[in-house]
């Protein structure tokens, strides 16, 4: 039988996975191992640690992300990353890199023709629905922000480790891991696992897991480039940011730094695609597989196609290879096994919302394995991350490939696209149907209705709207009383709600804060009628606001406030077996 250390965090861990990993000793133990290092594993170290608990995060590269890929991050994910006390920092990393308010259109090059406008202004009209903003920081930047955070708030990372096996078992995961470096071989025994290991997933792979979608659209690369001189005089006036190119070379798109004279270039068709008699004649899509055999000297003929302007003195820094696909993988979870981010969802880069769907996953998880950890929830809370996430990323998904299709590929065909919705849909407006939630407006037509901000109103299954209010003197947004803890917010007569629900927290061993709308106490003051609109509640009502945001509960006025009553709403939403 081999030694098991029980980590005891932060200091004893690393010497644990040491000595183990140094053929000392067989066998560690962490409460969550995260598999996969990057945005998405590292996101969800740092959640799981805001909510107390560690994790080891193993990772086969060498650090973090090198390079930029994501770079578009939507209001969500910044209010998420708020509450994590990041977005002033993230703010400040994104302005050196772009300036704010970046937009996105669509050219024939960059110093030619304007073809359409998609935003003009990333951030125009959404200040009403958000105390936060939408902005552009490349993920080789925002990484390394997530992992100090992350290994801040107590979470181990070993980079230069790859999980090898994962074996499960009632009580809980036996992970193999291999050091890269040395060869090194050690087992962790973890309660959870997360597997945030990207589109190729082992995990996925080693669980049978399907994917199941569009499938791959394209073989894309993408330049990194230098130019001598500053390219921003060709946006004439448009807001740096994102600029598709679609013309008779190529389609793709440009994401340009701060600097004017760098960035990267995508290209995920070649040739003229709008030709219906070219692709009448090539069934098999030539154009979509830029990638192969790509060389610096075919790059950089696209690179100047794409930016129009001959003889321009350019340096290729590198290429990627990447493949365009839209698939979501037909579970999201296997027992003890959590997957997340590419792991499950695989979108074309167009939108922005591969990364951004895979921390708002991360969020999602992080609290729910908390709670079960701690023995204040039931284990069935956690089969609600499958049904809560999977149909987002079904209609991300969704969404993406339509983007996808309207902005590069119309050889497609529109046959198999969704309408496209307004991005707010997507960042703000996805609603959530699971034992979780209690009453979450009902399904239409099979699917879950996706809202605008403005028609949410509190609404359970719904992120809790944002608002503005006085807090303690100071102006703030209502969002900011939301992230460790349930919290009970009652109209400004719903004090009956406040005390039924702190004795039944109190009962049941669930950390609750509350807040009264206007009852000067300093939690929340001012905001009655607002409040209760926003909320959709009478001054007698109550809303009952998940770890993550979400509104789990909702009493639009105080009839049958009971202590039994919040009861009852606690036991369900947590999954216990009181419920
Ligand atoms: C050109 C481009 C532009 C993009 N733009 C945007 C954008 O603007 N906004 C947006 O939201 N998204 C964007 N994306 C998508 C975004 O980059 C991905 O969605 C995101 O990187 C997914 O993060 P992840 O952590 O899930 O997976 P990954 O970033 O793929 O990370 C998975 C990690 O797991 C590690 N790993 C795998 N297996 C193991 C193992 N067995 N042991 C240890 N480690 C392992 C890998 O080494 C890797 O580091 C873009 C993508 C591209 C290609």
């Amino acid at each position: 039988m081999s030694c098991i250390h029980k980590f005891r965090w932060p200091n004893i861990a690393c010497q644990a996975y040491d000595q183990a990993v140094t053929g000392q000793d067989e066998e560690v133990e962490v409460p969550v191992l995260v598999v996969g290092g990057s945005l998405v594993g590292l996101s969800t170290a740092m959640f799981l640690a805001q909510h107390g608990v560690k994790s080891l995060v193993v990772e086969r590269h060498s650090g973090t992300a090198i390079h930029p890929r994501a770079g578009h991050f939507n209001l969500r994910t910044l209010e998420i990353l708020r509450s994590a006390g990041l977005e002033e920092t993230i703010r400040r990393r994104s302005a050196e890199q772009y300036p704010p308010g970046g937009g996105i259109s669509n050219v024939e090059s960059l110093a030619g023709r304007e073809i359409a406008m998609f935003f003009a202004d990333l951030n125009a009209g959404v200040a009403e629905f958000s105390p936060t903003i939408r902005l552009f920081i490349n993920q080789d930047a925002l990484e390394p922000i997530l992992r100090a955070r992350a290994a801040e708030l107590g979470a181990e990372l070993r980079y230069r480790t790859e999980c090898t096996a994962l074996e499960q078992d009632d009580d809980g995961v036996t992970a193999a891991l291999t050091d890269l470096e040395t060869g090194g071989q050690v087992r962790v025994r973890a309660r959870y696992v997360v597997a945030a290991d990207g589109n190729r997933s082992p995990a996925r792979n080693r669980l049978g897991i399907p994917m199941r979608g569009h499938g791959v659209l394209s073989n894309s690369i993408t330049i990194y480039f230098r130019a001598e001189r500053d390219l921003t005089p060709l946006l004439a006036g448009r807001n740096q940011g994102v600029h598709y190119v679609t013309n008779p070379v190529l389609r793709g798109f440009f994401r340009l730094d701060r600097s004017g004279n760098g960035g990267f270039l995508v290209v995920n068709l070649v040739g003229d695609t709008a030709r219906p008699e070219i692709v009448a004649a090539y069934p098999e899509a030539p154009w979509a597989n830029v990638a192969e055999g790509i060389t610096k000297e075919r790059a950089l003929e696209l690179l100047r196609a794409a930016i129009g302007v001959p003889g321009m003195p350019l340096v290729i820094e590198d290429i990627a290879t990447w493949q365009a696909v839209a698939d979501i993988a037909g579970r999201y979870a296997e027992g003890r096994i959590f997957l997340a981010g590419d792991a499950v969802h695989v979108v074309p880069p167009n939108g922005g919302f591969g990364g951004n769907t895979g921390v708002h996953d991360a969020h999602n998880l992080a609290w729910k394995l908390a709670l079960v950890l701690k023995g204040t929830a039931g284990p069935g809370l956690l089969a609600t991350y499958d049904a809560e996430r999977r149909p987002v990323g079904e209609f991300t998904v969704e969404q993406s490939y339509a983007r996808y299709v309207l902005r590069v590929a119309p050889y497609l065909g529109t046959s198999d696209v969704r309408p496209p919705v307004d991005d707010l849909y997507l960042e703000l407006g996805y609603r959530y149907d699971s034992p979780a939630i209690i009453g979450s407006p009902a399904a239409i037509d099979g699917e879950l209705p996706h809202l605008h901000p403005s028609d949410c109103q509190g609404q359970p299954g719904f992120r809790a709207p944002h608002l503005v209010i006085r807090s303690r003197g100071e102006q703030v947004s209502i969002l900011d009383l939301f992230g460790r803890d349930f919290a009970l917010l009652a109209g400004p007569r719903g004090g009956a709600w406040q005390d039924a629900a702190r004795a039944a927290a109190f009962a049941l061993g669930v950390e609750l804060s509350t807040y009264v709308a206007d009852d000067g106490s300093g939690g929340f003051e001012d905001a009655g009628e607002p409040f209760c609109t926003a909320y959709g509640i009478s001054p007698q009502g109550a809303v009952l606001v998940r770890p993550d945001g979400f509104v789990a509960w909702r009493a639009t006025d105080g009839t049958g406030a009971t202590v039994e009553a919040m009861k009852s709403v606690f036991s369900r939403v947590l999954c216990r077996a009181d419920a």
